[in-house]
């Protein structure tokens, strides 16, 4: 190991601190900053990001990194040095095209955004969102600019990287042609059946304290740990970490529904399990956060759905919480129950979606953000494009604006090309999830148990730990054997649904 690359190394170490001390800035500012605090807390962030940036984009940084390429031959390209050098030298081509102004305007204006957003959405009035909106489109397109001759396809393609490395457009639409193809129908078959499910076991009185409670019984036995671990109410769920021993989940609670709250605990915990079994030995690097959007939701989707929308976990879990709400669950039998929590029905709102509906909610607002790009939609007309589109996909009607265009936080902060990688989660949770099933046999019975452990084991030794070492078409071909493919998560909705539903079962020729 030569001096010039401790250099490096040390110089990373002080940009990654200031980066988790920026993520807990923006943590605080959704959970316990009180609200006039807003516009200072943009300037805060802005400079901050300016001043990571800059330390970043330095050319000394440049220099280390060209110093460090004979290093880098003498090693294993899996060794975490040599992932080190390579993932930090792409980091370090694609930041040293944005100039620090503009790094730091796209925070302010975002932050900015976001409280006009906030307005907006009350008020149910997208007239008052509609500048900031326009204002951070302009900034997306002098952003995509910097990318000029690196090799990107096309504009949104530059987007997508940020969130999944190496990600295209192209082969996202391929996969959600074949989710749209396989779904629509689904949808349509199961409104035949509504009467097969009976969820209103989990609407009713379920005290804020009762459901943190239940939750903990819940995550604690994941593998949820007080000693490192959070569990905060805020507005928008999200699970944030500062490191692999500082997990931060947070969740919303609605008195009277007992399934958001938990099952956007349970999400988040799957984010947070991720980011706590991230080699230690990676910690205050450029590979210690995860940064593929694509892998993050899968995790979330495998806890959340696979196992906690899961029978064999609700064996062990169901006696527990027919204690704790007896008056809500006690003569409601455990089947009765997992059709509730899997009940499959269109609706306004895509947090709230269900399994199969929720793709739908992704591909609408995918199609939208291309059509904005290319300058083929025009901003004043987004509201009516997406009420059209939510009555033809989904055969819903939009009341308002506030349950419409407006109820999304990803484009106020600027986060267009986000939206696609939450289906792309669903996809890969389950390509994952057949791996993992076919090597460990045994899941179903532990799950009974209350034992998750194995299956635990299994993300921490084959995903977790690798960090950012490998992108996520990597990280899956290394896994699975194969890219991205939307048949085992379609396969999977129909079976499982299907047994819900009582639908006939398939003779084999339709995918
Ligand atoms: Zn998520």
């Amino acid at each position: 190991v030569t001096e010039k690359y401790e250099e490096l190394k040390s110089r990373l170490a002080t940009i990654h601190d200031l980066r988790m001390a920026r993520a807990i800035l923006g943590w605080d500012q959704h959970t316990k900053m009180p609200p006039k605090a807003g516009p200072l807390r943009a300037e805060h962030l802005g400079t901050l990001d300016r001043f990571i940036h800059e330390l970043f984009i330095d050319d000394e940084i440049g220099k280390l990194l060209e110093d460090a390429r004979g290093y880098e031959e003498s090693l294993d390209p899996d060794s975490d040095d040599a992932c080190l050098i390579r993932v930090t030298r792409r980091d370090y081509e694609k930041a040293s095209r944005v100039p620090p102004d503009l790094r730091a305007e796209l925070t302010r204006s975002g932050a900015i955004a976001l409280a006009a957003w906030v307005e907006s959405r009350e008020k149910s009035d997208f007239s008052i969102f509609l500048p900031y909106l326009k204002k951070n489109v302009e900034l997306t397109h002098q952003y995509i600019d910097c990318f000029d001759g690196m090799g990107f396809d096309n504009a949104y393609d530059v987007l997508l990287d940020d969130f999944d490395e190496g990600l295209k457009t192209d082969a996202v639409r391929v996969v959600f042609d074949e989710l749209k193809t396989g779904l629509v129908p689904l949808i349509a078959q199961i409104a035949e059946h509504t009467d097969r499910v009976d969820d209103s076991s989990l609407y009713g009185d379920f005290p804020t304290e009762k459901q943190r409670d239940f939750a903990l019984v819940v995550l604690e036995r994941l593998g949820f740990d007080h000693e490192s671990w959070r569990l905060d109410p805020t507005v928008h769920p999200f699970a944030m970490s500062a490191g692999t021993t500082d997990i931060r989940l947070t969740t919303r609670y609605d008195e009277g529904n007992l399934g958001a709250s938990l099952f956007a605990s349970i999400h988040e915990f799957g984010h947070g399990y991720y980011e706590a079994g991230v080699d230690p030995a990676l910690e205050r690097t450029t590979l210690s956060s995860v940064t593929s959007m694509s892998l993050h939701e899968s995790q979330s989707r495998m806890w959340e759905n696979l196992i906690g929308r899961g029978l064999p976990c609700w064996r062990f879990f169901y006696p527990k919480l027919q204690e704790a709400f007896p008056a809500q669950f006690g003569d409601v039998e455990l089947d009765t129950f997992y059709g509730a929590i899997n009940k499959v029905q269109p609706s306004l709102i895509r947090v709230e979606a269900d399994e199969a509906t929720y793709n739908l909610h992704i591909i609408l607002r995918f199609e939208l953000e291309q059509e904005i790009l290319s300058g083929e939609l025009a901003l004043d007309d987004l509201p009516e494009a997406w009420n059209a589109r939510m009555a033809d996909y989904l055969g819903i009607e939009v009341p308002d604006d506030a349950r419409g265009v407006l109820q999304d936080v990803h484009w106020s902060g600027g986060a267009i090309g986000y939206f696609p990688t939450y289906a792309l989660g669903n996809v890969i949770s389950v390509q994952l999830w057949d791996q993992l099933r076919a090597e460990l046999p045994q899941l179903d019975t532990q799950f009974e148990q209350g034992d998750f452990s194995e299956v635990g084991q299994w993300l921490r030794e084959n995903l977790h730990r690798h960090g950012r070492k490998y992108n996520s078409s990597e990280m899956l071909d290394r896994i699975v054997g194969g890219p991205m493919d939307p048949a085992p998560y379609l396969r999977y909705l129909r079976e499982k649904l299907g047994e819900i539903y009582g639908l006939p079962v398939e003779t084999g020729a339709a995918v």
